[in-house]
């Protein structure tokens, strides 16, 4: 990385001791989505994360994947790779679904305090340059998201069941502008700006997010991320919360595959 660029080759320089651990969601029998979907989700994130790969090794950062191909690998297994490295992030890249072909947007997890500066600096970027609504950031006890040890976040890149977004996601120039995306949110992460900070150097705003530690998980296949979420939270009558501020978006993310 000789300084062709200075200011990627300061980020470069200063951020070359992270490890970042990218985890394309789903894979081999585990196709990710609903059932009927026609654009398999296990291959867009696999695509996607790839890219990211690319562009974060040009960049000097070490980076581990946890799946280099179409194979299933369990939940656990994804946490205990980003786990064991020190100064790791783990990013984790999905794509949504939705029986209503409506929804669209980007919308981006984390679960521990200290993730939320990556995930808003990620959803930040992610958001602000795709052409789709801004879901938000959201708090949620994602298996992947609450076993880890490091700064993690799970970023859903759009709808695949959303004809326009689908559209989208099916051109590699897009795909690769997702990449760049995420890789801009990793490299800035260090510069969202804390509720309390009044530097003038902080120029990213640390993100707002919706609460859904408490949504119920009775309406989520095997398949989806929360599968291992505690039997206290997955009740079924706390269908209650899914009316609260947020409610379509609730529904909608309580119905479909992370
Ligand atoms: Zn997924």
């Amino acid at each position: 990385m000789a300084g062709l660029l200075c200011a990627t080759s300061a980020w470069a320089a200063s951020d070359s001791s992270t490890t970042v651990v990218i985890d394309a969601g789903h894979g081999g029998f585990d196709r990710g989505g609903i059932p009927g979907q026609r654009i398999a989700e296990k291959e867009m994130t696999l695509e996607v994360a790839q890219r990211l790969k690319k562009v974060l090794a040009a960049a000097g950062y070490r980076v581990i994947m946890t799946r280099e191909n179409d194979v299933f690998v369990p939940l656990g297994t994804r946490v205990a790779i980003a786990n064991s490295y020190r100064n790791a992030i783990f990013v984790c890249v999905h794509f949504n679904s939705a029986k209503r072909a409506g929804a669209d947007g980007i919308e981006t997890y984390f679960y521990s305090r200290d993730s939320l500066p990556l995930a808003s600096a990620v959803h930040h970027f992610v958001a602000g340059g795709a052409p789709s609504p801004n879901r938000g950031v959201r708090r949620r006890g994602y298996y992947v998201l609450r076993k880890a040890r490091v700064p993690a976040v799970l970023v859903e890149c759009g709808f695949l069941t959303n004809p326009t977004e689908a559209t989208y996601i099916q051109k590699s120039s897009y795909r690769q502008k997702l990449a760049e995306e995420i890789a801009a949110g990793i490299r800035e992460r260090s510069n969202v700006r804390s509720s309390t900070s009044s530097t003038a150097v902080a120029t990213i705003p640390l993100q707002p997010y919706i609460d859904q530690t408490k949504v119920s998980s009775s309406k989520r296949s095997r398949s989806k991320h929360s599968r291992k979420r505690s039997s206290k939270s997955s009740k079924k009558k706390k269908k209650k919360s899914t009316k609260s501020a947020g409610a379509e978006a609730n529904v909608t993310s309580a119905k479909r595959e992370g």
